[in-house]
């Protein structure tokens, strides 16, 4: 790469050469060397490709800025510069939404004097696990489908002893221009769909495209207190690269399975409590179920429905937490049913008590009777 040429030196322009300028300048060198006008000249179609990689670069302002940073390196797909490498967009949608901060800045760039050099796409995997697990934390095993580089062609896609040769449409540039009117039109090739490279003589095994279907099973490593849709991501464990190109990341994404008993928010868990009405009434203890086991709780006397008791620390530690949270149980007082004569003799008999003090035990009744009464009043 070093006797790469300056880009704003290909061009013929200066350093802080406006958009506009840039653009002329271009057009004026793609007119002159463009293989069309040039035919069988490999001096002008060289030139033409290095304006044309020059151009795509500096008409880009993000492209610019990282070239006038970090010079080719900063741009070239082929400078093995890890992060740098060319984004994975455009090999799958997943691969525009999460790939690195250098996968967005340069996805796409597809095409120009360096076409076939890809980094492999991202992969998301959904994975489905309980609550415990993600209190918890787990290592699991996952099966991923996954393109890995043929073996049979070594990813170049052609046959045994042949090799890809450039291709014949767009001469190796990835894309082609049509003309119609006084328009020209750029078109991605059609031919060998941008990679600007032609496979006569295909590999059996992959049928030309250089990569195979395949599964690989990988160990994932789940911390505890993952939440629904946190991301794991497994560096370098994505698709492979082509060209040359480096391989995609694999991201792990949590999903939790309903909990018969907890929902989760955030690092408190929420359960409902059913209370006897007698235990409401009287306070007494119960026994209520926690990821640690079970756990006794102290219902005070006179209990409501709605009243929620809080057992500290008996929630989750989230991944980024410094505390458990909370385990928050709501009260839901339960009428009893399938009464004897007997139980029902005993109620009748507490209801007659009730009623002889007044509205003494069952103030809220008494209030918002009042409140009914007030509104026939008015
Ligand atoms: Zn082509
Ligand atoms: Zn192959």
């Amino acid at each position: 790469m070093a006797s790469k040429r300056d880009y704003y030196e290909t061009l013929g322009v200066n350093r802080d050469a406006s958009d506009d300028e840039i653009k002329k300048a271009y057009r004026k060198l793609a007119m002159k060397h463009h293989p069309d006008r040039n035919p069988d000249n490999p001096k002008a179609e060289e030139q033409f490709k290095e304006a044309k990689e020059a151009y795509e670069i500096l008409s880009d302002a993000q492209k610019r800025a990282a070239y006038d940073q970090y010079g080719h390196a900063g741009v070239d797909p082929q400078a093995g510069m890890g992060g740098f490498g060319a984004g994975g967009a455009g090999m799958g949608g997943f691969a525009d939404a999460f790939s690195d901060i250098f996968g967005d800045i340069f996805g796409g760039a597809r095409g120009g004097g360096r076409a076939g050099v890809y980094r492999g796409a991202d992969l998301r995997y959904n994975l489905e696990i309980s609550l415990e697990d993600a209190a918890r934390g787990t290592e699991t095993r996952i099966r991923i489908p996954t393109m890995e580089e043929c073996e049979a062609c070594g990813g170049s896609g052609a046959k045994k002893g042949t090799s890809p040769t450039t291709c014949p449409t767009c001469h190796g540039h990835g894309q082609v221009r049509m003309q119609q009117g006084f328009f020209s039109i750029q078109q991605t090739c059609p031919k060998c769909h941008g990679s600007g490279r032609f496979v006569a003589d295909p590999c059996a095994t992959c049928h030309g495209a250089g990569r195979v279907k395949q599964h690989k099973t990988l160990s994932v490593k789940i911390p505890a207190g993952v939440d629904e849709g946190d991301r794991i991501r497994l560096s370098g464990e994505g698709e492979h690269g082509m060209g040359g190109g480096p391989p995609g990341d694999l991201y792990v994404q949590i999903h939790i399975k309903p909990h018969p008993v907890f929902q989760r928010e955030h690092d408190d868990l929420h359960c409902e409590m059913p209370v006897s009405f007698t235990v409401a009434a009287l306070g007494g203890e119960i026994e209520i179920p926690t990821l640690d086991g079970m756990a006794k709780i102290k219902i005070p006397a006179e209990t409501q429905s709605g009243k929620t008791l809080r057992l500290r620390g008996k929630g989750i530690k989230g991944v980024r937490s410094h505390a458990r949270g909370d385990l928050l149980c709501h009260v839901v007082v339960e009428t009893p049913v399938h009464l004897t004569e007997r139980q029902k003799e005993l109620l009748r008999e507490l209801e007659a008590i009730n009623i002889r003090d007044g509205s003494k035990h069952n103030p809220r009744a008494k209030s918002w009777m009042d409140k009914v009464k007030n509104f026939f009043a008015s």
